[in-house]
């Protein structure tokens, strides 16, 4: 015997009741009943949706600045930070007469996330100099194919004059340091229209 934890069993004669099992049936009837009237821990969703805590990390927004151009400069820093290796980029160089679809002269020709991999930790947002890339609070679908998961330009870059807000997400200390940086006029982190960082 290696512990004293060890139990001798008996091997009793059941009892006229205990054979019947039907107390025993009662008893587990009484515990399903009583649960039953219980507060629900379940929603009905889609219907119904539980609300999200205010720093909710859902899918990526790629934001465009004041006039509609898309403010990545496709550095690469967001992938070099990413750990779980879900952004992948093709850069390109801004061609005379796209000034107002690029902010800078270079340019992410190809943005691609793999939601599957993103593990939304947020570290792409925090690294980001450009104040391109930011998640917002939006849940990612689900979808039966992989492909569906990766998601290019085409779903996460905003649309002009239809900015994905993401003022809510963020913590009054980001916020606050966000302001900050906006004040010293640093050019490449000034926000865009309605100071929707
Ligand atoms: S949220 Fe995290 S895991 Fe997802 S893309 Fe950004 S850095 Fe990668
Ligand atoms: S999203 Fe930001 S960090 Fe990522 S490539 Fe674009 S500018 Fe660089």
């Amino acid at each position: 015997m290696l512990t004293n934890r060890s139990k001798v069993v008996v091997n009793k004669k059941m009892s006229f009741w205990e054979r019947i099992y039907l107390p025993a049936i009662a008893g587990g009837l009484l515990i399903t009943i009583k649960h039953f009237f219980r507060k629900k821990t379940t929603i009905d969703y889609p219907k119904e949706v539980r609300e999200y805590s205010q720093i909710y990390r859902g899918q990526h927004v790629l934001k465009v600045d004041e006039n509609g151009a898309e403010r990545c400069v496709a550095c690469g820093l967001c992938a070099v930070a990413c750990p779980a290796e879900a952004i992948s980029m093709t850069a390109a160089e801004r061609a005379p007469g796209e000034e107002n679809k690029y902010r800078e002269e270079k340019y992410a020709a190809i943005y691609e996330i793999n939601m599957l991999r993103c593990i939304y930790c947020g570290l792409c947002e925090d690294a980001c100099p450009k104040e391109a890339i930011f998640l917002t609070d939006i849940l990612v679908p689900v979808s039966a194919t992989r492909d569906d998961m990766i998601y290019g330009k085409d779903k996460l870059t905003e649309k002009h004059f239809n900015e994905v807000p993401i003022k809510k997400r963020q913590t009054e200390e980001v916020a606050a340091f966000k302001a900050e940086t906006k004040n010293k006029d640093l050019r490449h982190n000034v926000l865009g229209k309605s100071d929707s960082f």
